[in-house]
């Protein structure tokens, strides 16, 4: 076995060691086929049981209500800025968007091309420390969106938010990372790439009351891979579906079975940060958090190191196999994305260098 780096990538991310092993050992020949699975028909038995069976588990795992559609579509969470607004934003409405950080911000300038939109709370002022509370959310427009989890600045919403308004929710960065309440969202939507497997297929999660209340009779005028429906009737097969991605996230779904399901899960991804921000915390201001305390993110450790050369930090850092640990220009800093498969070694060997890093400075 080659060494695994110590991999803290925000996305494309780290995928369990064990799925990898599985796909390697498939590759030549899928379930005695003798041909893989990007050389196989996507209407064969093959497939169509992988894409069931992802399904099945993704409706098990997240507890998906019968009544809300699973799609895998394509062209990542950021087609989806544009096709929500197009099918269901009528010239007459308006869509709310929660202005939480530089996701949220791309989601409504797409949006803004699309139709009419509003920001409703926004937290530049402080560049996104924290998430709002549902009192601080109140809007006459139509539709409400949220980003649960902002994979750049590290802050996240701690619960589902029961609100009065339809709710679509960009989930690409905590999708899976803990249970949430389907039934609270009308829509809901991840790029696979961050916790569910490659990039390439995008998840979303659709109420059929929603659809059929919402979405617009002009949705119909819509190139038919805009339009929901096609997807829906079709089964996410009405042009070749992304088989690879899909394939590879049904058997993190498998994965997932086997951590004990969304509520281990979650208990090992807060165990995980829990180390790391305690690190920061005891640090006496050596290290300092982005977010506030109480929307910390989970799955994306946001710090500084104010009195210290970032750069000899990242450098140190590789030269111990800890990779991809830069923040994002926007935040600065360092980012630590400990995903669900996120190894404990590397948050152990994450942990121990810093307070290495911290002493050899001090
Ligand atoms: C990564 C990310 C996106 C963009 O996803 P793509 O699949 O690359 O389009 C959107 N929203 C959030 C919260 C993300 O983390």
């Amino acid at each position: 076995m080659t060494n695994r780096a110590h991999n803290f990538s925000a996305g494309p991310a780290v995928l369990p060691l064990s799925v990898l092993k599985t796909a390697q050992q498939e590759m030549l020949s899928l379930h005695g086929s003798g041909m893989s699975i990007v050389e196989i028909s996507h209407r064969s038995l093959y497939f169509s049981q992988i894409i069931e069976q992802a399904e099945t588990r993704l409706r098990a795992l997240l507890q998906i209500p019968a009544d809300y559609h699973v799609l895998f579509l394509q062209g990542g969470a950021s087609l989806q800025f544009s096709m929500i607004p197009m099918n269901f934003l009528a010239s007459d409405q308006s869509m709310a968007f929660v202005d939480s950080g530089s996701w949220a911000k791309k989601a409504f300038l797409e949006a803004q091309k699309v139709g009419s939109t509003t920001q409703i709370w926004s937290d530049k002022a402080q560049n996104y420390q924290r998430m709002p509370s549902t009192s601080e959310l109140s809007t006459s427009s139509d539709y409400i969106h949220l980003t649960s989890n902002e994979t750049i600045q590290g802050i996240a919403l701690q619960s589902d938010y029961k609100l009065d308004k339809p709710v679509i929710c960009d989930m690409s960065s905590d999708i899976l990372s803990r249970p949430v309440d389907v039934n609270q969202y009308d829509l809901i939507y991840a790029g696979a790439q961050k916790n569910m497997g490659p990039s390439g297929v995008t998840l979303v999660i659709l109420k059929d009351q929603f659809l059929k209340k919402h979405q617009q009779t002009s949705a119909s005028q819509l190139g038919s891979m805009l339009n929901y429906t096609t997807h829906i009737e079709n089964k996410s097969m009405y042009n070749t579906p992304p088989v690879f991605s899909i394939y590879l996230l049904n058997l993190v779904m498998g994965w997932l079975e086997e951590q004990g399901g969304l509520s281990g899960i979650h208990q090992r991804n807060q165990n995980q940060a829990q180390q790391v921000y305690a690190v920061v915390d005891q640090s006496q201001g050596f290290y300092q958090g982005h977010a506030q305390i109480e929307s910390r993110s989970l799955m994306n450790i946001t710090f500084t190191i104010p009195g210290a050369d970032q750069a000899l930090f990242l450098k140190q850092a590789e030269a111990k196999g800890l990779h991809n640990l830069k923040g994002h220009r926007s935040v600065g800093g360092i980012r630590a994305s400990l995903y669900n498969a996120c190894p404990q070694e590397s948050v152990d060997a994450l942990c121990a260098f810093m307070q290495d890093f911290k002493r050899n400075q001090s």
